[in-house]
């Protein structure tokens, strides 16, 4: 069973060091978050899970990591200017903002008024201005997006790199949205991160392609952890479809506070390269048009039959914060030990859990056995096994009960026995090795750890 409710997940992240709420110590600031010591390594094992499946376990696919601040130009043509926005009702009463397709009833949430403004568009793209003089020619935004990046380097990556239709390109990077109601943790927040790429296919491909990705995305969460029961496809009505998409699933998955998007796949079309190459085909940066491509000359690619053409691009796009919400949610478990103890374990997939090892010693004075077990850490971080840690609290059970709750896969306890002090000679420089997830705790020989941990982690 996944978490009850939110606020057990909210006190968990704040209490074990995943995530707090950001300027706390001046009362916050609604819609941002900071990530705690076991929050980074979260948030990183899952974008390297997603990088690994997306690029590196693919020969389609290329990186890259683009500004976060862009020409306003790009907003223009990509058509977020003018339709990058939400429906805002304000309430004569009591002032409170909302937005109104987030509204059940024409009520005021907040003070139970009806009356409401007609909605009116906001645009949620995030303004800065860019140097010393702050008129209207120094506004920028920042990206509600990382895929303008990816576009507007298409013709950057094709000329750099061999590719060749169907091809990729991945980014990871924050993304900024001026959400009217952030609200439900770190589900809708106004700085976060999206882990997007845009496949880039020939015309008349892209149906196919389209299904391609939603199973693939979809088996890929499965590997984070979430349950199949909690995951649904949406397929968004044509109504409700961005400006720029002809075809959008969403992936829905049962968050403590209802079923939402988790990540949207979305076919644009051709309408991005297509709108960025209106403005650059007049610098006339390639000759080479033929007269079917309506002068669209910079982003297009020489397909099959040698002419050129303007890829259309399937976009799987997903939210790190949501993915993170997700698998703790997923991961978050309250047992039952008999004799009245509990525990709460967080049973996250041994990729994603931030520390992958404990070294305990047993008592924390005694020298020995903390020589011991800091060799033991030395020897394990040599492995390729991920963060290995020693915590020498002197409470055995104290640190169980820690490791369970941010996911600890394995916990080594190195005691009175392992130095030989216990009167049992066979269980010398042997450690007990205490599995998360089934209790189970079994002995072995300190040079039997590394082989035995490989073999868990890589198989035999
Ligand atoms: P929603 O309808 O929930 O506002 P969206 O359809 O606007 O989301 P997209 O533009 O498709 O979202 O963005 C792709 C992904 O980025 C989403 O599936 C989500 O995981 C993530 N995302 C979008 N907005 C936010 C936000 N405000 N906070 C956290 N993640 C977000």
């Amino acid at each position: 069973m996944p978490a009850s409710s939110m606020d057990d997940l909210v006190a968990l992240c704040k209490r074990r060091g995943f995530i707090y709420p950001s300027s706390a110590i001046y009362g916050g600031l609604k819609g941002f978050f900071d990530f705690g010591p076991m929050g980074v390594e979260l948030k990183n094992n899952l974008k390297k899970a997603w990088w690994n499946h997306m690029v590196y376990q693919r020969d389609d696919v290329v990186g890259l990591d683009s500004s976060t601040i862009m020409n306003t130009e790009v907003f223009n043509y990509s058509g977020h200017l003018d339709t990058f926005s939400d429906p805002l009702v304000d309430c004569r009463q009591c002032k409170g903002r909302f937005r109104a397709d987030h509204l059940e009833k024409p009520i005021c949430p907040q003070c139970g008024s009806k009356e409401l403004t007609d909605p009116r568009p906001f645009n949620l793209m995030m303004k800065t201005t860019l140097g010393p003089i702050e008129d209207p020619s120094a506004v920028a935004y920042l990206r509600p997006e990382t895929a303008q990046g990816i576009f507007v380097n298409f013709k950057h990556v094709t000329d750099s790199m061999s590719v060749k239709l169907p091809f990729g390109i991945a980014q990871i990077g924050k993304a900024y949205r001026n959400e009217i109601t952030p609200r439900n943790f770190i589900f809708r927040v106004r700085e976060f991160e999206q882990m997007e790429l845009e496949f880039f296919v020939k015309p008349g491909d892209d149906e196919q392609w389209h299904e391609y990705w939603v199973d693939q995305r979809i088996q890929w969460w499965h590997q984070q952890g979430l349950n199949p029961s909690r995951l649904v496809k949406f397929e968004q009505p044509k109504e409700e479809l961005a400006h720029y998409s002809k075809a959008t699933v969403d992936l829905l998955y049962e968050f403590p506070h209802g079923l939402e998007e988790l990540e949207g796949v979305a076919n644009r079309t051709d309408y991005d390269l297509g709108s960025h190459s209106k403005e650059q085909s007049e610098l006339g940066l390639t000759a080479n048009v033929k007269e079917n491509i309506h002068s669209v000359s910079r982003l297009a690619l020489k397909g099959d039959q040698n002419e050129w053409i303007v890829p259309y691009v399937i976009e799987p796009s997903a939210g790190v914060e949501r993915g993170i919400l997700a698998v703790l949610h997923e991961a978050y478990t309250e047992e039952d030990l008999g004799d009245g103890k509990n525990r709460v374990v967080l049973k996250l997939p041994f990729h994603l859990a931030p520390i992958k090892i404990a070294v305990l010693p047993l008592a924390k004075n005694n020298e020995e056995i903390v020589k011991l077990a800091q060799s033991i850490v030395s020897k394990l971080k040599q492995a390729p096994i991920g963060w290995v840690v020693l915590e020498n609290t002197g409470s055995v059970g104290k640190s169980y009960r820690r490791h369970d709750e941010i996911g600890t896969p394995y916990c080594i306890t190195v005691d009175f026995d392992t130095i030989g002090q216990e009167g049992n000679p066979l269980l010398k420089d042997t450690v007990t090795i205490r599995d998360r997830d089934s209790l189970e705790q079994t002995r072995l020989p300190i040079d039997q750890l590394v082989s035995f941990f490989m073999n868990k982690i890589y198989g035999a």
